[in-house]
């Protein structure tokens, strides 16, 4: 393929400006900063192939740091499976930071402000503080509480950490301008007191620091140059600053916080608060549920790093937030697939299918590619018998001339196997086909060199012999939501438009050599689509998950 010459994008075109003006190509450093309270999602996959991605592209660190300032809501459960995610991907961190390793040195530079006359301890209610933050255009009223003396504040904030106050009692403000026409520097809280453990200080701490203020702090404390955030943020730029102009000194070097637009996808939800709802109320199974949007349900569904990638770096970073079509991620999927993915027989819908000129006691095991797209991929055999199974759509009594499957008294090609001719459908009492008799040419199996394997007949159908086949649980799953954008309805709530039928389980048949199928292995069935074998998979029970179709089935529909 010839070497794609990409234009930058505006976040390289913010740091070429700065590599220009004077900026260090080694002072370049950059962060992913997920807060684990939940596990990752395709959004999140954006942020991190753009800040991994910049470390790639100007050889430049990148710091893995947990946010976690909340105890509330995050566990170390979290905080494993982030780290495994983002490993998968395929990106390696220089640093795992917390920010919780940074509480002392946040709570002694939050008495540095102090003293300096730049914070305070309030006491109000959270309503009342509420109440006296004026609206973008009034300003705020302060607190009666603005002017507390240093030794008030101090002896209070002390007694805050100690855990002698109660939750709800007081909080740490900054003391900036309750006139400013940003909200956000109308004296933001600091901290708060929670008496709750944290997964990783445990009791140490009786009070937490807001991400307003350990954010830019962390940012600090690892040298980070560039803070690349979504556009929810820039109003919190100018505090950003502010907090970090009263921690350093004018020889710091000091981060810089960017902001880019949230990438959403269409028919589900990228907000693990939101994710978090779908576990707890058992609409999924779990975190990495086929059917979730986050990374771990990904690579479970049969997506590859791969895959995922290609998608983040194909809609880009951008200004303006979009919703990137379900179809576009599917498409990355296939594409990657089709690359990859071993080749198997595989009959979902069985309707069986008599060679009544085949020998019973004959099997033979034929040769099959296992990746025409991949000359290394090799090959192996299959077993051939007289009595097999194609999909009940491939067969009709009758038929018009675009119908290129197996019809009555015409022939097709059994896929590496033989050209056969329908001769007989065999119904039930209730009309219904349960079996077709056919007969066979002998001469014609595929690569046997005789012109008989070259004859060209118009269809070729997928195929499992009967007395090899190995039943296979099969998961088949829609989109997760019947609206393209299901949070976004003032007057609905998400959940009511969740799809009923997400899931399908169904029993198929496989070709044998799939009895030994591992976890995660990536296989094509052929004219059907991509499949992964499922974790709860095993030799006696096999459990595939539909990845996605050969084709987008969806285009239609949507359009
Ligand atoms: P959520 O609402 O799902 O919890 P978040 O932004 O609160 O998302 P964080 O764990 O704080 O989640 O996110 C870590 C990083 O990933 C942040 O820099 C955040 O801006 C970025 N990020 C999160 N969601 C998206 C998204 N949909 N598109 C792009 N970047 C995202
Ligand atoms: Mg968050």
């Amino acid at each position: 393929m010839a070497e794609e010459k990409k234009s930058l994008n505006f976040i390289e075109q913010i740091i070429e400006e700065d590599l220009q003006n004077g900026y260090k190509k080694e002072e370049l450093k950059f962060r992913f900063p997920p807060e684990p309270n939940g596990y990752l999602h395709i959004g999140h996959a954006s942020s991190i192939n753009l800040n991994f991605g910049l470390g790639l592209r100007y050889n430049a660190p990148v710091n893995l740091r947990f946010d976690d300032t909340n105890p509330i809501k995050e566990e170390s459960a979290y905080v494993d499976a982030i780290r495994k995610d983002v490993e998968w991907l395929g990106f390696k961190w220089e640093k795992e930071c917390y920010a919780s390793d940074y509480f002392q040195q946040l709570y002694d530079w939050a008495v540095k402000l102090i003293k300096a006359g730049k914070a305070y301890v309030d006491s109000q209610t959270s309503e009342a503080m509420a109440q006296q933050k004026g609206t973008p255009t009034q300003a705020g009223t302060s607190s009666p509480y603005r002017e507390r003396s240093v030794e008030e504040n101090l002896e209070l904030f002390e007694a805050m950490k100690n855990g002698k106050t109660k939750e709800g009692e007081h909080v740490l403000r900054a003391k900036i301008d309750m006139a400013s026409p940003n909200m956000l520097m109308r004296d933001p809280v600091m901290y708060r007191t929670l008496h709750k453990p944290h997964h990783r200080t445990g009791d140490a701490w009786k009070i937490y620091p807001m991400y307003d203020w350990a954010h830019g702090e962390s940012d600090f404390i690892e040298e980070i140059s560039h803070s690349f955030c979504t556009l929810e943020f820039l109003p919190h730029r100018e505090l950003y600053n502010w907090f970090l102009q009263q921690i350093s000194t004018t020889n710091d070097f000091v981060p810089k916080q960017r902001e880019f637009a949230r990438r959403n996808l269409s028919h589900t939800v990228v907000s693990k608060r939101k994710l978090a709802q779908l576990v707890e109320k058992g609409i999924v199974t779990a975190w990495d549920d086929p059917r979730m949007p986050t990374i771990s349900g990904l690579r479970r569904r049969g997506y590859t790093p791969n895959s995922i990638r290609k998608f983040a770096e194909t809609i880009g970073v951008g200004k303006r937030e979009n919703v990137i079509d379900m179809s576009h991620l599917e498409f990355c999927a296939r594409e990657d697939l089709n690359k990859t993915a071993t080749r198997v027989m595989g009959v979902l819908d069985p309707l069986k299918l008599v060679i009544t000129n085949y020998d019973e006691a004959k099997e033979e095991w034929l040769e099959t590619e296992n990746n025409p797209e991949d000359e290394q991929a090799g090959t192996r055999t299959i077993p051939f018998s007289r009595e097999i199974y194609i999909e009940k759509e491939d067969f009709r009594e009758e038929a018009n001339r675009k119908f290129f499957r197996l019809k009555l008294g015409k022939e097709v090609r059994l896929k590496s196997a033989y050209i056969i001719q329908a001769n007989e459908a065999i119904k039930d009492e209730n009309g219904e086909i349960v079996e077709v008799h056919c007969t066979y040419d002998p001469k014609s199996r595929s690569g046997s060199g005789t012109p008989e394997s070259k004859r060209k007949v118009k269809g070729t159908l997928h195929w499992v012999s009967i007395k090899h086949a190995v039943p296979a649980e099969i998961r088949l799953y829609d989109r997760l939501f019947t609206d393209a954008t299901p949070d976004a309805h003032k007057e609905k709530d998400f959940l009511e438009f969740i799809n009923p039928k997400s899931l399908e389980k169904i029993t198929g048949y496989v070709e044998p050599a799939l009895q030994k199928a591992k976890e995660l292995e990536h296989y094509q069935f052929q004219r059907i689509g991509y499949f992964c074998v499922d974790q709860d998979s095993s030799e006696n029970q096999l459990i595939f998950n539909k990845t996605v179709g050969l084709r987008d089935s969806w285009a239609k529909i949507d359009k």
